[in-house]
């Protein structure tokens, strides 16, 4: 292992070939931060830096890989004024998600050497974006994707991941139901290179890296960049971009507005959401 800078909110170590960066905030579930997405990125670039790193492992600390983007940085009580004043507009809203979100994690997708992600736990909405910017998952027998954003009134988040890695069927119905999918069934359906006992998840995670570790960097960029550059050919970018722009379109909706507002009220999204779907909320 060598010396690496101290972060707040994530490790990163290096052994060998392998840099594995792991989220580390085990007591908000791995909530994404601003912090924490900022951290994310630097240590990308601390990877992409060091020629002797040739794969990267995103593994999480505690129960949960990730419950998404920290909301409450954003709303309630506790939220960040200098964020709330940037996100006060739909163009503030705007700027700020494409930078801090959909700019970031396109990086991951694009990063130039393959990456795995380790996945226990819940795995919820902005999780499920980022696992699935990996070019592989390995996922423990405990993990759960969902994306229940329909439930505040949001349209997915802001990659819209879920047509890619599970087809349009299941991406339909986990978007329109916010239910979630478990470990087997993400892998039945291709989301996930394999399910492995929560024990052996980095174990096997590192089994995987240190196969693809024998790859010359050169010719893994070309597979993933071939691969990638496929689903390009397929309009990935384009839906991407599609989608952003109406993802922003919900984050703006009266209804939208009037949920935020409920949240205010309510203390919780889990109490908003329990409003809703015993009909007590405004549709
Ligand atoms: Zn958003």
């Amino acid at each position: 292992m060598t010396d690496t800078p101290t972060f707040n909110t994530i490790h990163y170590a290096v052994d060998a070939a392998i840099a594995t960066i792991t989220l580390d905030r085990p007591d908000q579930a791995n909530a994404q931060s601003m912090e924490l997405i900022g951290e994310l990125d630097d240590a990308f670039t601390l990877a992409e830096e060091d020629d002797n790193v040739r794969v990267v492992v995103l593994a999480a600390t505690g129960r949960h890989f990730s419950s998404g983007h920290d909301l409450k940085e954003l709303v309630g009580p506790n939220a960040d004024p200098h964020l709330q004043a940037r996100r006060a507009t739909a163009e503030g809203k705007f700027r700020h998600e494409r930078q801090m979100y959909f700019d970031k994690c396109l990086r991951i997708y694009a990063f130039p050497k393959p990456t795995i992600a380790a996945v226990q736990g819940k795995c919820i909405a902005a999780g499920m974006m980022l696992a699935a910017m990996c070019d592989l998952i390995v996922a423990a027998d405990d993990a759960s994707f969902s994306n229940p954003v329909a439930r505040m009134s949001g349209a997915g988040v802001e990659l819209l991941v879920e047509p890619w890695e599970l087809g349009i069927r299941k991406a339909k119905e986990l978007l329109l139901t916010g239910d979630a999918i478990d470990a087997q069934e993400a892998w039945r359906l291709g989301m996930v290179n394999r399910v492995v006992p929560r024990e052996r998840l980095l174990d096997e995670t590192y089994e995987m890296a240190a196969k693809v570790a024998l790859v010359p960097p050169v010719t893994a960029e070309r597979i993933k960049d071939s691969v990638n550059h496929t689903f390009e050919l397929m309009g990935k970018r384009n839906a991407w971009n599609f989608h952003f722009m109406a993802h922003h379109f919900t984050h703006n909706t009266a209804t939208a507005l009037d949920r935020l507002a409920d949240r205010e009220q309510m203390g919780s999204m889990r109490e908003v959401f329990a409003a809703r779907d015993e009909g007590d909320a405004p549709a």
